[in-house]
């Protein structure tokens, strides 16, 4: 048994990768861990339109199924909801867009002066948070169906705008219970939460 295993070593020596032989760096090694919370629940994302073997391969939870489009993200965890590496920012973009700042400082305002009444019954619940280096504030959120992550984004910030919180990800609601009113309750309660911190 040992031999075989050492024979097999060897083989695998002298044979080149296809990466080396067309001269390009060896792909990074798989991640062990989430960069984001640690954990070791890790699924590859595929993208394309899935054949057989790769709805199956989603059906049982091994692989994401990442959609058509292709993204940098090839990485996804299953306990805080995070894909990675992230799309590098768009080049030579024309800038962020004034209406756009007002639209989501209205927004903020509006979950603000919210987040100062009583909670409604049912409101998801804050179940862990943090913060990554880069200023972005995770948290993720119990709701009635399930978990969703929603991050806190300051880079409007330094334009003049508020943070953004966005739902980037999580177990799906209801179909009745709509994307957007889902999107809102999650933030409110998110806005909440910090205002609780703070006091
Ligand atoms: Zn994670």
């Amino acid at each position: 048994m040992a031999r075989k295993a050492r024979q097999k070593d060897d083989a695998s020596r002298s044979t080149k990768s296809l990466a080396e032989l067309l001269g390009l760096p060896p792909p990074p090694p798989n991640p062990t861990e989430c960069p984001d919370c640690g954990s070791s629940a890790l699924l590859p994302i595929c993208y394309g339109s899935p054949g057989l073997e790769m709805q199956g391969e989603a059906r049982r939870g091994e692989i994401i199924l990442g959609g058509s489009i292709l993204q940098s993200a090839n990485w996804y965890c299953s306990d805080c909801f995070n894909r990675w590496p992230e799309n590098p920012p768009a080049k030579g973009s024309p800038g962020t867009p004034k209406r756009y700042i007002a639209e989501t400082a209205a927004e903020f305002a509006s979950l603000t002066a919210d987040a100062a009444l009583a909670p409604e019954p049912g409101e998801p619940v804050v179940e862990d948070y943090w913060q990554r280096a880069d200023g972005r504030k995770i948290f993720l959120l119990r709701c009635p169906w399930g978990r969703v992550r929603i991050e806190k984004r300051v880079h409007l910030v330094p334009l003049g705008g508020t943070p953004l919180y966005e739902l980037t990800d999580g177990e799906w609601p209801p179909i009745d219970a709509g994307f957007t009113k889902t999107h809102r309750r999650a933030a409110l309660a998110a806005v909440r939460f910090e205002r609780r911190q703070h006091s």
